[in-house]
């Protein structure tokens, strides 16, 4: 078994007993692969054990390896790609042309244009808003008072289907305090369901917990993690 192979197996094993813990069935937390710095090989490998959702975070990086791994079309189902990075206005037509999802919609202006830019071929682009849950200035999301306005506006958009919100909170202390700020996005969800806001139909997906963190995330709700370390490994950036 290779390595990836073997990091996704202990991973579902890890995830399964957070499930167990948390009195969850498994099947409701889906694992997205964070591939990002990684090249087409270990998407691959990833790929080979039935993993289908990856996650990128840098436009160019991600299209090319997109590109790359859509012909020919080896894998039933094919393989699902969500924009989990920052995204400038500019850029938003590769995003709405490459992907499955995109994670981190905190404005309406980015929404309109990927609305406006989905091909006309393709599935409504499935959106959850980022939140700043902890209100860290160096972050983007918008900011949890004004999360359901802006759900109100993106679910009257043609070509995108809001999904529900995502959140990456700063690195916490213990087990405690990640539970604590992951249930404040949880709460949030919660409420923005509640509000029975038309557009809403299909908002079932919090995405929450990375590879340090998916324990607290899974207990407090979380329907989708994010793994980049835990099954990839250590990621090197190159230099700037
Ligand atoms: C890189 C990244 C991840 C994966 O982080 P790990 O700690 O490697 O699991 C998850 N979510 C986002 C938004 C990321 O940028």
């Amino acid at each position: 078994m290779t390595t990836i192979a073997n990091n996704l197996q202990q991973l579902h094993a890890r995830i399964a007993r957070a499930c167990a813990a948390a009195g969850r069935d498994t099947h409701s937390v889906a694992l997205l692969a964070v591939s990002k710095t990684f090249g087409p090989e270990a998407v691959r490998e990833a790929a080979q054990t039935g993993q289908r959702a990856f996650g990128e975070n840098y436009l160019q990086e991600a299209v090319e390896k997109i590109a790359l791994l859509r012909t020919p079309a080896s894998w039933e189902p094919p393989l699902q790609w969500h924009c989990i990075g920052p995204v400038q206005s500019n850029k938003t037509r590769l995003v709405a042309e490459y992907f499955d999802w995109m994670h981190t919609v905190d404005r309406l202006k980015i929404a309109q244009r990927l609305s406006e830019q989905r091909p006309a071929h393709l599935p409504p682009l499935q959106v959850c808003i980022q939140v700043n849950i902890d209100g860290s200035s160096s972050k983007s999301g918008v900011a949890p008072t004004e999360a359901l306005a802006l759900a109100q506006a993106i679910a009257t958009l043609p070509r995108l289907q809001l999904r529900g919100l995502m959140a990456i909170p700063e690195p916490a202390p213990d087990f405690h305090a990640q539970y604590a700020i992951h249930m404040a996005v949880r709460e949030l969800f919660d409420q923005i369901k509640a509000s029975g806001s038309t557009g809403l139909e299909q908002w079932d997906t919090l995405s929450l917990g990375m590879t340090a963190d998916l324990e607290a995330a899974i207990l407090a709700g979380s329907t989708l993690v994010r793994v980049g370390s835990g099954i990839f490994g250590e990621r090197h950036y190159p230099a700037a």
